[in-house]
């Protein structure tokens, strides 16, 4: 085992752990690698954390054939595996699972589907991106499939070599898999990232076939029922994906003060955050949670109001490019990870850059 440091001025960056030694060779690789990417998709169109699990996949080996798994039922469903077909050069088969049993995506028909999908293809990687639709199948089918899979991959070293953090993102662990095919994962989409609208140009993009459903058994699927679909603000950035972040901590207070976060988000077309502490307290719903038990993010702009700096918080945001805080507790440990600080009453800065970017527009 070799432990690395690797240390910043300012940004603390975790430690290396290797759990094999590296010049070890690689257990036998499968005959050719194929890998099928779990993907999720709304009005339409493939999201973009799916985007980040094609854009893994391709970092696995070269000419690594990608399949992308989609289900549903209905003309989105059809649309969205059109938008499949051409939205990323790198994969060479779009397969279409379209059922009423499938039109919302709960894990216990989805898990299903992963593992009749595999036994029809034999494929050597099953992958999915970290987000709440790949945490909720991919573990599932992986019991289905007898295998165990590596979670939380931040980078792909080998077709069995995976890179993922530990301890609440201090330290980094490389995995070596050794088990049985599929090599089944989940990947942080914010370390995969793919330019937002990377359509390819390719006039007639991957073919779309239809995924067999006719041994598709309904035994076990009823475990869990679709109630509604709740969205907070569609005109929002999507808080996984988006370039600029505006977080608020407990130091706001209250759920009415709480809208001065929103306010300024709205002005800097950013996505809104909120820590763990925020969101028991009922400033806002836990969708907005960053963290270790929250969404990870890595946007081009952090900012955070009155965010102490936990680590488990940190977990969810350490990787953004520039990290901004206001708190008025010098001490705060998010000024260590920040690459510029101020010292101040958020209740007081807020409204001045309310103020400031109104006066810009
Ligand atoms: C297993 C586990 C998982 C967890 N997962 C997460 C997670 O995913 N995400 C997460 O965020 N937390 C998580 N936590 C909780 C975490 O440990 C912290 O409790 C939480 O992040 C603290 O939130 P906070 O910074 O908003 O609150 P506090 O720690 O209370 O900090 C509030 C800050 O606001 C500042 N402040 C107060 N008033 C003002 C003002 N007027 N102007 C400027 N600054 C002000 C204070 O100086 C203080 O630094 C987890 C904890 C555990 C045990």
């Amino acid at each position: 085992m070799i432990a690395v440091a690797m240390l910043r001025a300012l940004r603390p960056r975790p430690f290396i752990i290797s759990s094999s030694s590296p010049s070890s060779p690689l257990t036998s690789v499968s005959r050719y690698i194929s890998t099928l990417v779990l993907a999720e998709h709304e009005g339409g169109l493939v999201k973009q954390s799916s985007l980040s699990a094609v854009a893994a996949a391709g970092t696995i080996s070269e000419g690594n054939s990608i399949s992308m798994l989609l289900a549903g039922s209905g003309p989105s469903l059809q649309q969205a595996a059109s938008h499949a077909a051409s939205c990323h050069p790198s994969i060479s088969q779009v397969l279409v699972a379209d059922t009423d049993k499938l039109a919302h995506p709960l894990a216990e028909p989805w898990a299903k589907l992963v593992h009749l999908v595999q036994q029809q293809g034999s494929y050597s990687h099953i992958i999915a991106a970290s987000s709440s639709f790949g945490k909720n199948i991919l573990p599932r089918a992986a019991a289905l499939l007898d295998v165990s899979p590596v979670t939380d991959v931040i980078e792909i070293s080998g077709p069995q070599l995976f890179i993922r953090p530990i301890y609440a993102g201090n330290a980094l662990c490389t995995v070596r898999y050794m088990g049985a095919e599929p090599c089944m994962m989940t990947i942080r989409s914010t370390s995969f990232p793919v330019p937002l609208n990377s359509s390819d140009s390719k006039s007639n993009g991957a073919p779309i076939s239809q995924v067999d459903l006719s041994t598709f058994s309904e035994d076990g699927i009823g475990k869990s029922r679709y109630l509604k679909h709740t969205s907070q603000d569609t005109e929002r950035p999507d808080l996984g994906n988006a370039r600029v972040v505006v977080t608020g901590g407990r130091g706001l207070k209250s759920a009415e003060n709480f809208k001065l976060i929103e306010k300024l988000a709205e002005k800097l077309g950013a996505a809104v955050g909120a820590t763990r502490a925020a969101v028991d307290a009922g400033f806002v719903p836990n969708e907005l949670q960053v963290g270790q038990t929250g969404k990870i993010v890595a946007p081009e702009l952090y900012v955070a109001f009155g965010v102490s700096g936990a680590i488990q918080h940190l977990a969810g945001m350490r990787d953004s490019k520039v990290i901004v805080a206001v708190n008025k507790d010098v001490d705060a440990p998010i000024f260590q990870v920040s690459d510029y600080g101020l010292v101040a009453d958020l209740f007081e800065v807020i409204p001045q850059l309310l103020e400031k970017l109104s006066e810009k527009k």
